[in-house]
């Protein structure tokens, strides 16, 4: 089962301006085929699915764990969606059209079905798809086809890195290389303890070191790219098993288990306006509806 901690991954703040071509490239990491959707939903199925989870702990223990990580990464990309997509609807009078200046924006959903916000689709909104899911029942096969799927998700992280210079965007992507290129390297050590195979020898793939990129360098200072968390208090600890040693392309550092979470930072509070509501219930009637209920649990 699940618990859920109020906080996001990493602290994130507003862009100095809205950025809703921006929000569309970003869609692409939240549900496209690479995307966080898709790393946690093979992850998620993947671990309910896993047989003899005692007698393959360590395996099951890994890809258990990054299942908790992948779901806060798609609170992360959301929220970074929603950050970059706040306050560009101005208030206004349904008469006086507020939405205009967004019918030639890339992604009209963001204004007509997210209200503005994020969808749970690529940056041509696409929508995503379970077919994104490969759960073979073959633990070699499911390792090496999240090895890839970290991979091209690497990949795709630096292109949108590339597609957009919005700060917000910039932080997410920066701190979503590195932890990706943890996954990658787990998942490559993974299938080497299984197979021999010198899969670490791979990376890093794409070919572009996160250290040429400010945004994903200060974590690397931090040591948060030799990390591994177990996400949990008592649980899935034998991931050690697997992630330990030291490692070149973690410059010969410890590889470290952390129980439990980060730290994490807030989450954004969120600003509304009245476009966003449909006609006749005023956001005010709402607010003070709220403050009653309340007031009612207190
Ligand atoms: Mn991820
Ligand atoms: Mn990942």
């Amino acid at each position: 089962m699940f618990t859920r901690i109020n906080k996001l991954q990493i602290e994130l703040e507003k862009p100095p301006k809205p950025d809703p071509n921006g929000a569309a490239a970003v869609q692409e990491l939240l549900g496209g085929r690479f995307g966080e959707m898709s790393t946690l939903n093979n992850y998620l199925h993947q671990s309910f699915s896993f047989r003899e989870k005692k007698k393959l702990s360590p395996f099951y223990d890994l890809v258990a764990s990054i299942t908790a990580e992948e779901i806060g990464h798609v609170e992360l990309v959301s929220t970074t969606i929603n950050l970059l997509l706040e306050d560009a609807v101005k208030d206004g009078a349904p008469t006086a059209a507020p939405l205009e200046p967004f019918k030639d924006t890339r992604l009209t959903h963001h204004f007509l079905l997210g209200g503005p916000g994020h969808i749970v689709a690529n940056s041509q909104a696409q929508a995503w798809t379970g077919d994104y899911v490969f759960n073979s029942g073959n633990l070699i096969i499911d390792l090496l086809h999240n090895f890839f799927l970290e991979t091209g998700a690497r990949l795709h992280k630096h292109r949108c890195y590339q597609m957009t210079s919005n700060s917000t965007g910039r932080t997410m992507i920066g701190y979503l290389m590195v932890r990706g290129g943890v996954h990658q390297a787990a998942y490559g050590k993974a299938l080497e303890e299984l197979t021999g195979v010198k899969m670490t020898q791979f990376l890093p793939l794409p070919n572009i070191d996160d250290a040429q990129i400010p945004e994903a360098k200060k974590w690397m200072e931090k040591g948060i790219h030799r990390k591994l968390y177990t996400w949990s208090q008592d649980d899935f600890k034998n991931l050690g098993a697997i992630w330990n040693g030291t490692a070149t392309w973690a410059d010969n550092q410890p590889l470290e288990v952390t129980p439990g979470t980060p730290a994490g930072g807030p989450v954004p509070e969120g600003r509304t306006t009245r476009p966003e509501f449909a006609p006749q219930y005023d956001p005010a009637e709402i607010f003070e509806i709220a403050q009653m209920l309340i007031k009612k649990a207190a």
